[in-house]
């Protein structure tokens, strides 16, 4: 491992997992795959109705399981042959890790695991995946097994960590978030007043509020990350 090497940070989100077929929720006027997120995302929804909480996110697999990565995810594969490049998702997906990245660090959980609800940090993998989390699947304390997803509402874990890596990078690439998720959308004020920071999205430029350093890059995943990675390689 080559110590010089700069590092990027890619903060991204259901953006750029939208050329995938995994639709966002924030471009579908709040609902997600038709449901309300406060129906299916939120704690109490999942005391109130675990069958149905269970099955929204059974559906939320099989779809993920049916998606490829695109453009984009592949080509941040290809800046860790120059850079140190840690990823840190929103995305509960895994394509990110199918494309070939070495280091990423789900935000918001990952819809591969479940996870018990009395211990936290009693995290499986779900087996067989195509089946997803059965009703009755229980824990060590007879509880049913949850989807191992941050709900709004929840406490963010990993936001620490995360924070930490923008603290370190050289360059922060922020892809297909529309920034109104907290913490995730304040990460990006962790970086040093030298980094350099990208913002691609279809709506970048409309994005308010945003540092003045970050430059805007409106455009889709699958085409501007693989130009941005395109310029990077050459400046690296
Ligand atoms: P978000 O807040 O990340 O908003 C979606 C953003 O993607 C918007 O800004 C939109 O302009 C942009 N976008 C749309 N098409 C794009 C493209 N082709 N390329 C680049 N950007 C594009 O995401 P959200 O939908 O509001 O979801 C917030 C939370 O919901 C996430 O943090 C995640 O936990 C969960 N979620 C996850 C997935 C997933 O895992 N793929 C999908 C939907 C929602």
């Amino acid at each position: 491992m080559n110590e010089n090497r700069k590092k990027i940070v890619v903060l991204s989100g259901a953006g750029i997992s939208a050329e995938s077929g995994i639709q966002t929720f924030r471009d579908s006027d709040g609902l997600w795959e038709n449901y309300r997120v406060e129906d299916v995302c939120t704690p109490e929804a999942l005391a109130r109705d675990p069958e149905l909480v269970i099955g929204f996110y059974n559906q939320r697999l099989a779809q993920v399981l049916k998606a490829k990565p695109n453009p984009g995810h592949t080509a941040l594969v290809e800046l860790e042959q120059k850079y140190d490049v840690r990823i840190v998702t929103q995305n509960i997906d895994d394509l990110h890790e199918r494309a070939g990245s070495s280091n990423v660090l789900h935000l918001h959980g990952d819809i591969r695991k479940k996870r018990s609800q009395v211990d936290p940090d009693d995290i499986e993998d779900i087996v067989p995946l195509e089946k997803g989390i059965r009703m009755g699947d229980l824990d060590r304390y007879g509880k049913q097994f949850r989807p191992h997803i941050v709900f709004f509402g929840e406490a963010v874990p990993n936001i620490e960590p995360a924070a930490k890596l923008v603290e370190e990078a050289d360059i922060v690439l922020i892809i297909g978030t529309s920034l109104n998720v907290y913490p995730a959308a304040g990460l990006m004020y962790y970086a040093r007043p030298d980094a350099k920071i990208y913002y691609i999205d279809p709506k970048a430029e409309s994005a308010k509020g945003l540092d003045k350093r970050v430059v805007c890059i409106a455009g889709k995943a699958g085409t501007a990350v693989p130009e941005m990675v395109r310029q990077l390689m050459e400046e690296a």
